[in-house]
């Protein structure tokens, strides 16, 4: 199992920089590459939070479309 492209999946970007190239994570603290900002890892999902809801949200919505047009294709078949 890949977990680096697993983790890869789901992007975190420092909210300072936008930078998603991040060092030293270890002991629940995160320093980012880019600004040398110092988060914990709970203030980053926090941070990212907005992002991964309105990711779901499109991911959702999309799965949703394409849900109504298979049972628009199916409904018209049977006429
Ligand atoms: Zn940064």
């Amino acid at each position: 199992m890949d977990l680096k492209k697993y983790n890869r999946s789901i992007k975190l970007l420092c909210p300072t920089c936008g930078s998603d190239d991040f060092i030293n994570i270890e002991l629940e603290i995160i320093t980012c590459n880019n600004c040398k900002r110092e988060l914990s890892e709970n203030q980053l999902i926090q941070e990212n939070d907005k992002n991964i809801q309105e990711n779901v949200k499109e991911v959702s919505s999309k799965i949703e479309e394409e849900a109504i047009k298979l049972f628009k294709n199916k409904f018209n078949s049977f006429k």
